[in-house]
């Protein structure tokens, strides 16, 4: 294993289509980590190794990689582009510690890479760029630069600029050592070394000043040369650059045709000469897992074991595989390890370096690595393993709340139990995938991100477990939530064997604001102030409403943006501590939400569509029938951009109705926005 500072964890992300999966193949054939090109289009892409995912062409599940570069260690993951699927993107973000942005140079900035962007803005993660596809009619560098100007809201610093465009895509020019870089027949794809063409000789010196003068801004030496007309060496732009692209305040640009094997080796270099190694990222900050105490460890294989699991595989063998991000110390087969979830200590049996679906085992992993771990049983995605000595709690990873459910039925009852035994396994490895029983039905309900999400899982369940379910029509999510304050109390009374169990709770419920949760507190205090009250009586009933906000009185829905007070209630005097007030508790959380005002919360979708001119008038009179609030319709490039908010029950089968207002020719985008009141009559 390398020093630290020659390893990169890095993830490639971008929109879909924009030819991630294919760059990726690209660095890990040019690295010579595969022998074989595969091809998305084929699929045989060596990433994109579940079937789901060669048969329909798009990366579902974030494959995580090493390959050597230039005395370096690369990490790489390739994430997937559709939203149904962020929480990939997510995770991915919060252990990287760089990214490369893939963008189509035909197509630019478009929907999907701004979310990631701003995803990626939110962990700080710095940045390359690769402009891809030079090759294709409409290919506009400048234009896609601009776009990330302008779109972005970030500062690009063009580090090439291409030599002809479309079918006359040749090579780049190398603008920090100003040469030019040509792809023209050499052995095995290498670049030929050439000086710049002499129609280009005035653009690229022009291009070349403009980039020295953004590098100006992150060291003082190459300003003061720049502004005496000093001349400055290619390693002094580079360390400049470096730094403000570490500090994410520039992005570097670079451009090729990866699917032409243009552009790709000087993008491997920019990935070594301008984004962090782990020790260049600010330290990891936690606290202690019970005195919350805030503390620090340094990406350093001396500090004791910091190590985030991120992510949850089951092999083929059915073995778990933990994903960890070791931010500090070293972690070997066979260590204890703890994790400050379960507050249970956990033994590690092997180390493996993964490289898509193959394994090799390692015997050790340091500071600032991705490993996977087996032998984990209990840990986690977001769970934080550490030095059992020396505990530490990071910060956890986001779930995403699903928003859409089916219901699964097994074809035959024998397969009852496999269906069961197999979806806890799925939801094991997927954070935004949940299971749970009908409690009327008694059917068992599946949950997720959206109509592609669920699907894939079905068809994992046929193919990799062998379990065929008949699926129900897609629902929607709801919550509940109430509309004003109440009270309401309630007793609780019974005689069982020799023992009798009371007891009497009353309890006031009051809306919060969207998005809050729910929190639950006491205010009771003894009445006469003699005897104090037990506090178990009072744990008993705040661990009462709290699962009596799991089921709403509408229709069994979590109650959610509601503070919920448990005020007081009788206390009698030498009875035994009871599971009395329990009950009496939730019956009164019950009773108040009735008289609260129930409502039904829907998920409201921020959808996204790109639409040409000609088909704008049809697309919004559609989006104004499914009752979406316009929120914005704006021009990118000949195309018009929509931006509405749209109830998820209202967007079912909308790809294939889209399709056919607009013959095809506009694409949407969707994601969750937030929580609202359902408007009643309609919902079904
Ligand atoms: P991803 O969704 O971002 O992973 O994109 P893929 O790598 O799957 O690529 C999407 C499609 O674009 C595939 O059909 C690729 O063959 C194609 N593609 C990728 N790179 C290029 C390129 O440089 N030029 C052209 N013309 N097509 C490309
Ligand atoms: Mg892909």
């Amino acid at each position: 294993m390398p020093k630290i500072d020659r390893v990169r964890n890095i993830g490639i992300v971008a929109h879909i289509d924009a030819g991630k999966t294919t760059v990726t193949e690209r660095f890990l054939y040019f690295s010579g980590r595969i022998h074989k090109m595969g091809e998305v289009h084929d699929g045989e892409a060596q990433m994109d190794w579940m079937p789901q995912e060669q048969e329909r062409g798009i990366t579902i599940t974030a494959a995580a990689t090493t390959l050597a570069w230039r005395g370096h260690e690369l990490h790489l993951i390739d994430t997937p582009g559709h939203v149904d699927f962020t929480i990939e993107v997510e995770r991915s973000l919060r252990v990287l510690d760089g990214a490369v942005v893939v963008f189509c140079g035909v197509g630019g900035v478009e929907p999907q890479s701004e979310t990631v962007w701003h995803q990626a803005d939110k962990f700080a993660v710095p940045r390359i760029a690769f402009v891809n596809k030079l090759d294709r009619v409409g290919a506009d560098f400048d234009g896609v630069v601009a776009q990330v100007r302008e779109k972005l809201g970030a500062v690009p610093a063009p580090i090439q600029i291409p030599i002809g465009l479309e079918d006359r895509f040749r090579g780049v020019v190398d603008l920090v050592r100003m040469r030019a870089l040509l792809w023209e027949g050499g052995p095995d794809d290498l670049p030929i070394e050439a000086p710049i063409p002499a129609d280009m000789a005035d653009a690229a010196r022009a291009a070349h000043e403009r980039l020295i003068e953004r590098a100006a801004d992150f060291d003082d030496d190459v300003a003061t040369r720049f502004l005496e007309g000093k001349p400055i060496e290619p390693e002094a732009i580079v360390r400049a650059l470096r730094r403000g692209t570490i500090a994410c305040k520039v992005v570097p640009i670079l451009c090729g045709a990866a699917l032409r094997n243009r552009g790709v080796q000087p993008l491997l270099d920019a990935v070594i000469d301008y984004l962090p190694s782990p020790v260049e990222v600010p330290p990891i900050e936690g606290t202690h897992p019970t005195s919350g105490e805030k503390l620090v460890r340094r990406p350093d294989d001396k500090e004791p074991l910091a190590a985030l699991a991120f992510k949850v595989q089951m092999t083929d063998q059915s073995r778990r595989l933990v994903y960890l991000r070791i931010y500090a110390g070293t972690l070997e087969p066979g260590d204890d390890v703890y994790n400050a979830r379960t507050k249970r200590i956990e033994k590690v049996a092997r180390l493996l370096q993964v490289h898509a679906n193959r394994r090799e085992r390692i015997d050790r992993a340091g500071a600032g690595t991705i490993v996977a771990a087996m032998g984990l049983r209990d840990a986690g995605t977001g769970d934080t393993l550490s030095s059992p000595r020396k505990p530490i709690s990071l910060e956890s990873i986001e779930a995403h709340e699903p928003v859409i459910s089916v219901a699964i039925e097994p074809k035959t009852v024998a397969d009852k139990e496999k269906l069961d035994a197999s979806l806890v396994k799925i939801a094991d490895e997927d954070p935004t995938f949940r299971v749970r029983e009908d409690a009327e039905t008694g059917q068992t309900v599946i949950s997720g991100m959206g109509e592609l999400h669920l699907d894939i899982v079905v068809d994992r369940l046929m193919r990799e477990f062998g379990v065929e379910g008949r699926v129900g029509k897609p629902q929607v999510v709801y919550r509940e939530t109430i509309a004003r304050t109440a009270e309401a109390e309630a007793r609780f009374e019974r005689r069982a064997e020799e023992e009798a169990i009371f007891g009497q709770v009353r309890v006031r419920v009051a809306p919060s604001p969207r998005g809050s949760g729910v929190a639950a507190t006491s205010e009771w205090r003894s009445d006469p102030p003699l005897p104090p009250v037990p506090p178990e009586y009072i744990q008993l009933a705040l661990e009462g409403v709290r699962e009596a906000s799991q089921a709403g009185p509408l229709a069994g829905y979590p109650v959610e943006d509601i503070a919920i007070t448990v005020l007081g209630g009788e206390v009698r005097e030498g009875l035994a501590i009871s599971v009395g007030y329990k009950v009496a508790a939730s019956e009164a959380f019950r009773r108040a939400c009735k008289e609260a005002g129930p409502l039904l919360l829907e998920p409201i979708m921020a959808v996204e569509v790109v639409v040409p001119e000609d088909f704008l008038g049809e697309v919004l009179g559609d989006l104004n029938q499914r009752r979406g609030r316009i929120e914005d319709v704006a021009f990118r490039g000949a195309k018009r951009v929509v931006r509405v908010k749209v109830p998820l029950r209202r967007m079912f089968g909308y790809s294939t109705e889209l399709r056919s207002l607009s013959q095809g020719r506009a694409t949407f985008t969707m994601q969750f926005a937030e929580r609202d009141v359902a408007d009643g009559a309609a919902v079904g």
